[in-house]
C-alpha cells in the first residue's frame, strides 16, 4: 500500500518511512544498493560524521534491521513479545552503532548511537524507538495485518485497535473476504 496512512507523530515518523521503503503490496524497493541506502539515510538527519560510504553487508544489515523492526510493529498489535529473531538482529545493531545510554537535558535518560555512518545511522533509528518507547507512542506504530501489505502505520484509533494500513483499501478487502468467506460457507 503505498497510498496516504496516517504519519506518525515526531520523529517517529522517520521509522514508519524506513520500515515503508519496502512496499510488499507494489513490489518495490527503496533499497537496492548500498549507494540507495547511503541517499535514503543522507535525506535524514541519522547519517553523521564523514563515513559515509557503504557496501552490500551495509545495506544486507539495515534490510535485517528494517524487516527486524516490521515484526517488532506486528507484535505492537497485540501487546505481544517482540519475536526472538528480530530481537536479536536490532541488539546486534544496537551494538555495532554502540548505542550509549546518555542523559538528555529534558528528557532523561535516552539511546544515542556513538558510531557513525550507516552503523551510526542504524543505531539512530534505534534511539528514535527508544525515544517512543519512552514517550508512549510506541505502541501506536504498526504494520497493516493484511499479509500482502504489511505497510506501517499509525494507529489512532482510540481503542489503539486499528489493524489495517487504511480503512478504505485493506479494511475494505478484508471485509470483503470475509463476506465471500460466509457465502461459500453457506452454500450447499
Ligand atoms: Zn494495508
Amino acid at each position: 500500500m503505498s497510498g496516504a496512512s496516517t504519519p506518525a507523530p515526531g520523529r517517529l515518523e522517520t521509522v514508519r518511512r524506513f520500515v515503508n521503503t519496502l512496499d510488499i503490496d507494489a513490489g518495490t524497493d527503496a533499497l537496492t544498493s548500498p549507494g540507495a541506502l547511503v541517499a535514503w539515510l543522507g535525506a535524514t538527519d541519522l547519517l553523521s560524521g564523514d563515513n559515509h560510504g557503504a557496501g552490500r553487508d551495509d545495506l544486507a544489515r539495515a534490510v535485517a534491521v528494517r524487516e527486524a523492526l516490521r515484526q517488532t510493529l506486528a507484535a505492537n498489535h497485540g501487546g505481544d513479545p517482540i519475536p526472538a529473531a528480530a530481537l536479536a538482529v536490532l541488539n546486534d545493531a544496537a551494538g555495532r552503532a554502540r548505542l550509549t545510554a546518555t542523559l538528555t537535558a529534558r528528557d532523561g535518560w535516552r539511546p544515542r548511537p556513538a558510531a557513525d555512518g550507516v552503523d551510526g545511522a542504524l543505531g539512530g533509528l534505534l534511539a528514535l524507538v527508544g525515544d517512543a518507547m519512552a514517550d508512549g507512542t510506541w505502541p501506536r506504530l504498526k504494520v497493516c495485518v493484511n499479509d500482502t501489505c504489511q505497510w506501517a502505520f499509525y494507529d489512532e484509533s482510540r481503542a489503539r485497535s486499528g489493524k489495517w494500513c487504511s480503512m478504505q483499501v485493506c479494511g475494505n478487502r478484508a471485509k470483503q473476504r470475509a463476506w465471500r468467506g460466509r457465502r461459500a460457507e453457506s452454500t450447499p
